[in-house]
């Protein structure tokens, strides 16, 4: 198995290695007084690596979801997503949480988490689309891989892997499996996720709008019950101004006939996670 994605890795280095990059300028741009030099030195290879030793160690501590349809849907919609991105080549793999707070994750190495919680309080396949494209855009971006080098330096990755740093692998774990969380990420990565999660949805040919509308509901929930979005809120900050960026963001989208917002089979799952979301 290990070897059958790392030989298609390496199949495709070169090709990441422009698209990681491209990215990377991206971000550089975006975020001005940040060193990334450090940070390009961790390999596209090493974090998908990383990526499987954390989700084999998540799947042991976490209720990880085993329904087929349920996990099929979760990843057909982010797969769908995933072919919008840079990373397209990338084996990613989406994940469902049986927990009822509303929240998900990324994980580097091209691992996303969603809870069920999630999927029971988003209105329709386009809120919950909405929610996984940002964080497939913090994947993309590598967000959570970034902040491990600035924390811990280039090699931190490398270590890990290797076994060098038990503890610092010990709290990342724990981070995701207590907090429902593997990073905090600053505004600005928020920026940068909020923009590229609406360009993949238009692109993959959802609609845009339900990030808009599931941000709206996330806020409110904020007041009405705060615990059940605790974790979405510790990693992301999320704020009017963040939501009124994305609406304005789609605004200036050309029109396009037949986004999808709505799909019977989004009903059929919601009601098969239902009873974890109590
Ligand atoms: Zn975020």
């Amino acid at each position: 198995m290990v070897t059958t994605w790392v030989r298609h890795l390496r199949a495709s280095a070169s090709r990441f290695a422009a698209a990681a990059l491209v990215a990377l300028f991206a971000v550089g741009c975006a975020t001005s007084g940040v060193n990334k030099g450090d940070f390009n030195l961790v390999s596209l290879q090493e974090e998908w690596q990383l990526g499987q030793q954390l989700e084999r160690d998540i799947a042991r501590q976490m209720d990880i979801l085993r329904d087929p349809q349920t996990v099929s849907y979760v990843n057909r919609i982010g797969q769908r997503i995933v072919n919008q991105t840079e990373l397209a080549e990338a084996p990613w793999e989406f994940h469902v949480v049986a927990d009822p707070s509303l929240n998900a994750f990324n994980v580097p190495g091209g691992h996303v988490y969603v809870h069920t919680g999630l999927i029971c309080a988003t209105d329709n396949v386009s809120e919950l689309t909405g929610v996984m494209a940002h964080e497939i855009a913090h994947g993309v971006s590598r967000h959570g891989t970034e902040q491990l080098s600035k924390a811990y330096g280039a090699n931190i990755v490398a270590g890990l892997l290797l076994g060098a740093n038990p503890p610092i692998y010990q709290q990342l774990l724990t981070q995701v499996v207590a907090g429902g969380t593997f990073a905090k990420f600053s505004r600005d990565a928020e920026r940068e996720a909020d923009h590229l999660g609406v360009v993949y949805m238009y692109n993959a040919g959802f609609d845009p709008h339900g990030m808009v509308t599931m941000f709206q509901e996330l806020l409110q929930r904020r007041e009405r019950d705060p615990g059940a979005v605790e974790q979405f809120f510790s990693s992301h900050p999320l704020t009017q101004e963040r939501i009124e960026n994305v609406r304005q963001q789609i605004d200036q989208l050309p029109p396009r006939q037949g986004l999808v917002a709505r799909d019977a089979e989004f009903q059929r799952v919601q009601s098969r996670v239902d009873r974890y979301c109590r």
